[in-house]
């Protein structure tokens, strides 16, 4: 008997393994969908995940850059999708927008360079933005200089009429003595090649310098003092123990535009109401950032899974929620924040000028990166095929916490609870500072991290599916639940 009855329990688990296992399933050991959320459930496929991200990790969209055109193109497609998928635009003035102001300062990269005599040496690319913009052409000598925290003593007008070419050990900006009392006529500032950026999108207002100055890497800048027949290692060495000045005797010509507008910036914002009238007015958030790092010194970051990954699970819970005949009972706003990569600009900007009344938001479910398996010297990525970090879920209300472990039945992730650490660096965080209960699906670091690699190569397509079934799961549930109670300790101010 036995015997039969170890083959009929091997055909079962085999049954449901096979069941679970296929590509459209969610992890070994998961149970039923409750009937009622099966049809959404099951219209999440990782065939739509793929279909998706390769659209929004595209060239098109060319790292959806805040205050990049690749951007705005995703935040079009993106609230063409949710249309698709049956929700109502929630921005501003009935549109699926709520806008940011920025200033955008660029280099004009067409007509910037710098050549001695008829080579160029430097063109537009190698150029970064600092505290100028305007235009400047001229032909000037030039000093090289190494500068300590304690700055030579200078002559009145010691590099008046000259480029100065500085790199220092303290930040140099419009009000140094440097500039002051030496009076180039144009400065580029030397810093490490990482930190150079064409572009710069922020909500700063910042006053101008009136020196023309812009930025250099290391590696350009010994490039052009190669060129001047300087050592062209002047520039690498980090902190000298002296004040260094060196002038060459070659003349470069200069031609330095700087670009700069006020732009806004949409987070794209939809709504899905919900099927009671009496509870319409509470709402469910899911969101996930659709900016990256965009376009930078020419090289495009896709940002495949960060946050590629998150904004094409949340179009997929989109999807299920107005497939499945069941719709959630409270309502639904669902956002793709701009500007995460900024310091979270879009979540915080929402969450001080909400739309709706964020005492009726009932918890806020964020996605980041979680398309690919966490890998770090210590744990290769195939111990990760079916892990996700559930971040944050304890801190404002333990009830949250309890049915998302209740959702997570029917997909059966396994939770990891070890990245606390990242609960302030994702735009939960903005509605949890208003003491809104949140969840955060994070999948983990991996060496793709805010790397031009983090293209669609090695994602994976099921940990996509996979949260959003769970969180799709855990909204329809939550709609049903309403507002939970919030942890009694001050455990909730202890994450703010
Ligand atoms: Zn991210």
């Amino acid at each position: 008997m036995k015997r039969s009855l170890l083959t009929y329990a091997m055909q079962l688990c085999l049954f449901t393994t096979v069941a679970c296992s296929n590509v459209n399933a969610q992890y070994d050991g998961a149970t039923d969908v409750p009937s009622r959320f099966r049809e959404g459930f099951q219209s999440i496929t990782e065939k739509d995940s793929k279909s998706l991200l390769t659209v929004l990790a595209g060239a098109d969209f060319a790292g959806r850059g805040t205050g990049q055109q690749g951007f705005m193109k995703a935040a079009q497609w993106f609230s063409e999708r949710l249309a698709e998928r049956g929700f109502q635009p929630a921005g501003e003035d009935g549109s699926w927008f709520q806008f940011l102001p920025f200033n955008r300062t660029e280099i004009g990269v067409e007509s910037t360079k710098l050549s001695i005599g008829e080579t160029t040496v430097l063109s537009g690319n190698d150029f970064g933005v600092e505290n100028y913009f305007g235009n400047f052409n001229g032909q000037l000598p030039v000093t090289f200089a190494r500068v300590t925290k304690k700055r030579p003593e200078l002559e009145d007008g010691a590099f008046s009429g000259r480029l100065l070419v500085v790199r220092s050990a303290t930040r140099i900006n419009a009000n140094d003595v440097l500039i002051v009392k030496g009076r180039p006529a144009c400065v580029l500032i030397v810093d490490r090649d990482s930190r150079v950026r064409s572009q710069s999108v922020s909500q700063l207002e910042r006053t101008p310098g009136a020196v023309p100055l812009a930025k250099l890497g290391v590696t350009m800048a010994n490039k052009l003092a190669t060129a001047s027949e300087i050592s062209g290692e002047f520039f690498t060495e980090k902190n000298p123990e002296k004040n260094q000045l060196m002038t060459s005797s070659s003349e470069v010509d200069v031609h330095l535009t700087v670009e700069h507008e006020s732009i806004d910036v949409p987070n794209v914002v939809g709504w899905y109401p919900g099927s009671v009238e009496s509870l319409r007015h509470e709402h469910v958030c899911i969101g996930a950032h659709l900016d990256h790092l965009g376009l930078q010194q020419g090289s495009v970051y896709p940002g495949a899974e960060d946050n590629g990954s998150g904004s094409t699970s949340i179009l997929q819970i989109a999807n299920a929620i107005h497939t499945n005949a069941q719709k959630p009972q409270r309502s639904v706003l669902l956002m793709a924040f701009c500007a995460e990569e900024r310091g979270l600009l879009g979540s915080k900007h929402y969450a001080a000028n909400p739309l709706r009344p964020l005492k009726d938001m009932v918890c806020m479910l964020n996605i980041d990166m979680i398309g690919r398996n966490e890998e770090s010297d210590k744990e290769p990525a195939s111990e990760n095929e079916n892990t996700i970090h559930l971040v944050g879920s304890k801190k404002i209300s333990n009830q949250l916490h309890e049915l998302t472990i209740t959702a997570n039945k029917h997909v059966n992730f396994v939770f990891e609870y070890d990245q606390e650490s990242v609960y302030n660096r994702s735009d939960h965080a903005s509605f949890a500072k208003k003491g809104v209960p949140i969840t955060f699906l994070f999948g983990g670091f991996t060496p793709h991290y805010h790397k031009p690699t983090d293209t669609l190569e090695g994602i994976n397509f099921s940990k996509i599916a996979n949260c959003a079934r769970l969180d799709y799961l855990t909204l329809m549930l939550a709609a049903e639940h309403g507002h939970f109670e919030k942890n009694a300790d001050d455990d909730a101010k202890a994450g703010q």
